[in-house]
């Protein structure tokens, strides 16, 4: 499916500006992320509505523990990314072309709309930033319709289509994948400094931010580099909800998958500055339960993706405004 690509506004040096890898697409050729490339002289999106997943996910999936808690979302997917993590946990999909359903943002919202008891759209499984004019357009015909817009993404577009993005989103969860220059350059293909100035434009405008580190033994468990990310997420929020991640083998990288005694080790280092700190895959536990930083009311309690709200609506018994949304 070809869709020509919005214009970008950029270096006159690159051909694609939507993100900060700036390609230089020659005719016939993709950008880094595949999912866009040039022909007849034109950029064009070969990715758009190609829909390679759907599925409805409990809203705990993407992570978002905070946003709508025990609902699930009709979740979607196409193929592409524009970074090129060692470790990537999706990388048939994320790293080759597939392919998928075309299916138009009307369709879309349309589908979402009959699904019973359904939160919205997720864009999700690949990069969604790569599929800017695609949530662009889909995003106010799924608010139209009574429904919630979600992003899992990596955070890497250049800052004014991000804004645009952020703009039409209800929740977002952003990965932070590491705290150096060269953990983005060297293991991610990409840079650290976007990934930030974006985390912090989200949360300026608005969106419901949650993000999730995944912690690689030995590429980014150093525990100085941890702290200086938990200072700088604190530094933003206290509040923002931080998922830490164990990961498997994968991909191109190999190491052995993280051990749960690490990262319940970076939980209480992290919950020393952050008051909603998650560790995900791995057995259930009751470390993921939403709690009254003040009084450690329990609100929501999770045995994996089982949800039960202990603690309905949006003030704490001791006065405290909760920092869920739709409880
Ligand atoms: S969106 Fe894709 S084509 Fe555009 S600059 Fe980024 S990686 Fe390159």
């Amino acid at each position: 499916m070809k869709h020509a690509a919005f214009a970008v506004n950029g270096p006159e040096t690159s051909d694609c500006s939507l993100c900060p890898n700036a390609c230089r697409i020659a005719e016939g050729h993709r950008g880094r992320c595949r999912g866009r490339g040039r022909k007849n002289g034109n950029l064009v999106v070969h990715n758009y509505g190609v829909i390679v997943s759907a599925h409805m996910d409990p809203i705990e999936k993407k992570p978002l523990y905070h946003f709508y808690p025990g609902r699930s979302i009709l979740s979607v997917g196409s193929y592409g990314c524009n970074l090129s993590c060692r470790f990537c946990q999706n990388c048939e999909i994320s790293q080759h072309e597939v392919n998928g359903e075309f299916i138009p943002p009307q369709k879309l919202a349309q589908s979402a709309s009959t699904i019973p008891e359904n939160l919205g759209v997720a864009f999700t499984y690949n990069e969604p930033g790569i599929s800017y004019e695609y949530i662009l357009e889909s995003a106010p015909l799924i608010h139209n319709l009574g429904l919630k817009v979600v992003l899992v993404t990596n955070g890497y577009l250049s800052d004014a289509p991000w804004r645009n993005l952020c703009g039409c989103t209800d929740a977002m969860n952003i990965d932070l994948k590491g705290f150096t220059d060269e953990f983005y350059a060297n293991i991610c293909g990409g840079k650290l400094a976007p990934v930030l100035k974006n985390i912090q434009s989200a949360h300026e405008a608005g969106v419901h931010l949650e993000l999730t580190n995944l912690i690689v033994p030995e590429l980014n468990d150093d525990p100085g580099y941890f702290e200086e990310m938990i200072t700088w997420i604190a530094s933003l929020s206290t509040e923002i909800p931080l998922h830490l991640s164990r990961y498997f083998p994968h991909y191109k990288e190999n190491a052995p998958p993280t051990s749960p005694e690490l990262l319940e080790d970076f939980r209480v280092r992290a919950a020393r500055k952050l008051k909603n700190v998650f560790i995900g895959n791995v057995s259930p536990t009751e470390a993921n339960n939403s709690c009254c930083p003040d009084c450690g009311q329990i609100w929501v309690e999770r045995h994996g993706y089982s949800v039960h709200i202990k603690s309905p609506g949006t003030t704490c018994t001791c006065g405290r405004r909760k920092s869920v949304h739709g409880i």
